[in-house]
Formats: structure tokens, C-alpha cells, sequence
């Protein structure tokens, strides 16, 4: 995790037991045994319990006509418990859930990573379901960590998109924060940007850098990264000094962009001028770090 003090989503502790996925029976025995612990995806959202929480629930005859099951992992500490995926042939509605976001505050790091994994994981199934090579539809297999073509036996596995996020400063150690031009006013976040194939990651960084604000960097350091399964992204997080400080804005990809001091911050938030990003990403982590300690909130109006 690096050196931030917490980084949602990456700080838990679930033994992935990957040496079990190669077990054809596991699911079938995990889903037959009353000690294992199954979530529900249904839908977009994950099934909440009486309490508007996680909902954590024991194996159900039903559970073997599900649409797909993945075996998660195990929690470490004290009893193993093994985790189970099952995304229910139900339509999204018919059942109380939450999206992730939604949900997030209310779960330990454990659950927070077992979630994480769990939609990313889900995401990936349900926009692959057809052989990249030949176009038949894939049967998921390792206990859902992987497809299957019957036709051609291709193995297809989920894929992560790689994003650097970068909280670029100046030599006054001001911070770069940008608007994208679909956000609305006062929604600004440090910069980022896929990496492509062909490029490492500090050439992402000094690439995506150089494209939205035209700003040369030098030292990129990395500091930690995050899983985010919106839908299927590894967000990598560095910091860079900018090498100059006159912005040049690539219209298409920020709207607007500028330099901020720490002494700013403040009355930036309370005026509304500056909307931090969730406080579960790694932007809202790499800002803070910079700022020195969690960021002032905004008072409410009177
Ligand atoms: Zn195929």
C-alpha cells in the first residue's frame, strides 16, 4: 500500500488460495457446506441484509442454478472462512442491494478487498462472455477465474486496465488539480490516464502530464496503488515536480486546470470553488498526502 495511511479496497488481507481453483469440484463442495460465506451480486449491486449492510449469507440449494460463481478467497485471521461470489439469476430490483460505492463506508478492509475483487471479477464476465479468437460463448472455469472456449479450449483471462494518477506539484509546492469537461463546476482531482501498450509507467505519467496540461515532469515517484473495479482498473499512484508552470490545456481532455497552494485549500472548499474527489479513491488519498492530514470539509451553508 505505500506509505498513505489507508487506500480503500487495498489494505485487506484475504489469502486468494489460488492453489484451490484448480480443484473441478470446489464451488460444488464450497456451495454444499454450511460454514462457507456467500455474497450476492444482482445487478449492479451487491445484496444488502436487514441492517442495510453487506448481506453474508450461508450456501442455498439455489445457489447451484446461479449464473456464475467465483470462488473469492480466505480470510487469515483466526478461522479460515472461504468466500463465495454468487451472481443470482435474478434481475436487478427483485432483491435489496447497493452499489459498491454506496456500500463501501459500512465494510471492513477485508470485505472492502473481497468486494472489490468480487465485482471487478463480475464486470469482466458480463462484458466477455464470447471466445475473442472464434466467437463462440465461453464457459467460466478455475472456479471463475478464468473463461473457456468449447470450441477452440482458449483460456481468456479477466482483464485489469492500468491507470497512472499523479499529484504532480511545482517548485513552490503547489498542487496541479484539473476538471474534466464532463464534471461539473468545482469537481477537480489530480491528473490521470491509461497507460498504453508499449509504455512504462513513468512514461505514462510524463506523457499524460504533457498531453492534458503541457507540463514537462521530472521525478516520478510511485507511492502506492488501488484496485477499482469501476469497471476493471489498477489506478497506480505517483507524484512528479513539474519542470515549468504555464499550463497549456488540451481542450478535449481538461476544461480547466491550476496550481494550488496549501494556505488555498481551505477557503477554496468552503467557497465551493473545490469539490475533493470520494474519499475512498487514491486521488483523494495522494491529495491529502500532499495537504499534510485529511482535508477541511465544507461547512454547511447557514
Ligand atoms: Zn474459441
Amino acid at each position: 500500500m505505500g506509505r498513505l495511511r489507508t487506500v480503500t479496497f487495498a489494505d485487506g488481507r484475504i489469502d486468494r488460495a489460488a492453489h484451490r481453483r484448480t480443484d473441478p469440484g470446489l464451488l460444488d463442495r464450497l456451495l454444499a457446506d454450511p460454514t462457507t460465506r456467500v455474497i450476492d451480486l444482482a445487478g449492479d449491486g451487491f445484496v444488502i441484509d436487514d441492517t442495510g449492510g453487506l448481506a453474508v449469507r450461508a450456501p442455498r440449494p439455489e445457489d447451484a442454478g446461479a449464473d456464475l460463481a467465483v470462488f473469492l478467497g480466505e480470510t487469515t485471521g483466526g478461522v479460515r472462512e472461504a468466500y463465495v461470489l454468487v451472481v443470482p439469476s435474478v434481475s436487478a430490483g427483485q432483491v435489496p442491494a447497493l452499489g459498491l460505492r454506496d456500500l463501501v463506508a459500512s465494510l471492513d478492509a477485508d470485505r472492502a478487498s473481497l468486494v472489490a475483487t468480487a465485482l471487478g471479477l463480475a464486470n469482466w464476465h458480463r462484458t466477455h462472455p464470447r471466445c475473442s479468437l472464434c466467437g463462440e460463448p465461453t464457459d467460466p472455469d478455475l472456479a471463475g477465474w478464468i473463461r473457456r472456449c468449447p470450441r477452440d479450449s482458449s483460456e481468456h483471462y479477466p482483464r485489469t486496465d492500468i491507470a497512472v494518477i499523479m499529484a504532480v506539484t511545482d517548485p513552490d509546492d503547489r498542487l496541479l488539480l484539473g476538471r474534466a469537461p464532463s464534471w461539473p463546476e468545482g469537481r477537480m482531482s489530480i491528473l490521470a490516464g491509461f497507460v498504453e501498450p508499449g509504455e512504462t509507467l513513468e512514461q505514462a505519467v510524463a506523457r499524460e502530464v504533457f498531453e492534458e496540461v503541457g507540463i514537462a515532469v521530472g521525478s516520478v515517484d510511485y507511492v502506492a496503488d488501488q484496485p477499482w473495479p469501476f469497471p476493471s482498473s489498477l489506478m497506480i499512484g505517483f507524484t512528479a515536480r513539474a519542470q515549468q508552470t504555464e499550463l497549456v490545456l488540451d481542450s478535449t481532455e481538461i476544461a480547466e486546470a491550476r496550481w494550488v497552494a496549501r494556505e488555498e485549500i481551505a477557503d477554496i472548499i468552503a467557497s465551493g470553488s473545490y469539490r475533493p474527489s470520494s474519499s475512498m479513491s487514491i486521488s483523494r488519498s495522494l491529495v491529502e498526502d500532499w495537504y499534510g492530514g485529511p482535508l477541511p470539509r465544507r461547512r454547511p451553508a447557514p
